[in-house]
């Protein structure tokens, strides 16, 4: 037996190595999101897209009760948009809406990958102090790295990338 045994297990680690290998979705890479900021007028919104896989440890549906307690608990954590996002006291900012969309969250198994989509807004009292932004979900989710951030007010834009081990961005 050991000698028809032997080959076929040397086919199945090539199998099984060859899916491992397998490259990221081009738009998909673990521990790097992006957020789309912008401010018009007193009004600021953003658009946040990371790999779940990043925030979770994982992309499948909740396998168990510790799997299903960490999803509920990152779904209900995002209700407040200042979870994701700290912004200066002085702007006295108000949250108009705060929206968290995963395949996940509905129950639907997808195909390997899974990634959350939070859309944000604010409305601010003082707009003009809005000198810094600081990102507080990095601290909560060390599989988070970075974070591609495009900014957008009046007409100006600016692109930056923010990282783990220095969360803040100025505009
Ligand atoms: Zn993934």
């Amino acid at each position: 037996m050991k000698f028809f045994l032997t080959p076929i297990r040397a086919v199945l680690i090539s199998v099984l190595s060859a899916s491992w290998a397998m490259p990221a979705l081009a738009q998909h890479s673990h521990g790097k999101g992006s957020l789309q900021l912008s401010l018009n007028g007193d009004v600021l919104q953003g658009q946040w897209t990371m790999p779940m896989e990043a925030l979770l440890g994982f992309e499948h549906l909740p396998k168990n009760a510790a799997q299903t307690d960490a999803m509920n608990q990152l779904q209900k954590s995002l209700q407040n948009a200042s979870y994701f996002i700290e912004l200066p006291t002085e702007s006295k900012c108000q949250q108009l809406e705060a929206k968290a969309q995963s395949d996940m969250f509905q129950g639907i198994k997808g195909k390997g990958h899974s990634d959350l989509n939070y859309e944000f807004k604010f409305k601010c009292a003082n707009p003009q102090m809005l000198t810094k932004f600081e990102f507080p979900f990095f601290k909560s989710h060390i599989r988070s790295k970075q974070l591609k951030l495009e900014w957008v007010s009046q007409g100006s834009q600016k692109s930056a990338t923010v990282r783990s081990s220095k969360p803040t961005f100025s505009p």
